[in-house]
């Protein structure tokens, strides 16, 4: 028998319960999952960053951690952590995110918001769409949420680009990668989409230089995380027209202060990290999968490499 901890808000615990037993059943594991359980007797904790638990050190018999987001920047951090660490790749967080990313793209692609706030009786014909292989778009971050925003918007047709840390071969999709890959992944790129995990080589990686790098009127689309942009250089950049608009889901502090300036800035939508969130019913598979290999001494998917930060 082994026991799962579930550490995370009481509501994710009732969407959470009946998909996890369905799928541990289905593996024939032999569990006991609870909210709460002897620390001592605890195998695996399937465990959400916003949970009460932040000391690792009294599970003394912990094998690995599951964490139920994509984003592991506030687990790594966590010194009691003592065993491996799996992030959450789900087909219906990917489903979303992709969803999330096509439909702020398009908005942009197309001008909608030039006919949304113009209903003022002006006949706006020059403002005929490009076609998407006219479009040049950057994705900064080709894991599993990149990579996938990445072949969705080839496949529509637009010209993109990716980027990074190793080398990638996607489909109809321009990879570059390492330091020297930055500047010719986005120089001239009209839109920009940041999925890159918040780390300590990525933090900032939108400042006044990289963002010279781009076309003028270039769009920022950020759901990866707020530690990306350098927000005054952002700020800059929005007034002094090189950059259009930027689409923001992820900030530094969240929420978002009320009196933030982002949430008036006339260039800039702010929307409350909904992008995409992880899935039950998927979500559940993935992490009784998880689990059976761990149990059968196969290596955890999905990995953290602790060191590296994601
Ligand atoms: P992955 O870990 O699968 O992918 C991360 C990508 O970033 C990889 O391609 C990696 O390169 C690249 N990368 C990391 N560090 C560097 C670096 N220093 N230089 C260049 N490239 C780098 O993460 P996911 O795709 O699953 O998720 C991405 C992020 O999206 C999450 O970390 C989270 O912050 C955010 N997110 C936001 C959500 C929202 O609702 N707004 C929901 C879910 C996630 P390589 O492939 O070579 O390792």
């Amino acid at each position: 028998m082994i026991n799962i901890l579930f550490a995370a808000a009481t509501e994710r615990w009732d969407q959470y319960q009946g998909p996890l037993k369905k799928e541990l059943d289905l593996k024939g594991i032999d569990y006991k999952l609870a909210k709460k359980l002897p620390a001592s007797e605890v195998d695996y904790i399937i465990y959400a960053p916003n949970s009460s638990i932040k000391d690792f050190s009294v599970f003394t018999n912990l094998k690995a951690v599951l964490n139920l987001w994509a984003g592991v920047e506030d687990v790594v951090k966590n010194k009691t952590l003592k065993v491996p660490l799996a992030r959450m790749v789900d087909k219906g967080l990917t489903q979303g995110m992709k969803e999330w990313v096509l439909g702020h793209v398009m908005r942009h692609h197309l001008g909608i918001d030039l006919h949304i706030f113009g209903q003022d009786g002006q006949w706006r014909d020059w403002s005929t769409p490009l076609l998407a292989s006219e479009r040049t778009i950057t994705i900064l971050g080709l894991g599993a949420l990149g990579a996938e925003c990445a072949n969705t918007l080839a496949k529509i047709g637009f010209k993109v680009r990716g980027w990074s840390l190793t080398k990638k071969s996607i489909d109809n999709v321009a990879c570059y990668h390492g330091f020297d890959g930055l500047e010719k992944s986005l120089f001239g790129s009209e839109i920009v989409v940041l999925l890159l995990p918040s780390t300590t080589d990525t933090e900032n990686i939108i400042n006044q230089k990289t963002i010279s790098f781009l076309s003028k009127n270039a769009i920022i689309i950020n759901p990866g995380r707020g530690t990306l942009i350098d927000e005054k250089a952002l700020l800059k950049s929005l007034d002094d027209g090189k950059i259009a608009h930027a689409t923001l889901d992820v900030f530094r502090q969240e929420p978002l202060p009320a009196d933030h300036l982002f949430w008036r800035h006339a260039k800039i939508t702010v929307t409350p990290h909904i992008a995409s969130e992880t899935k039950p019913s998927t979500a559940s598979q993935v992490i009784a999968t998880n689990i059976d290999r761990f149990e059968k001494g196969k290596p955890l998917l999905y990995q953290v490499n602790l060191d590296a930060g994601y």
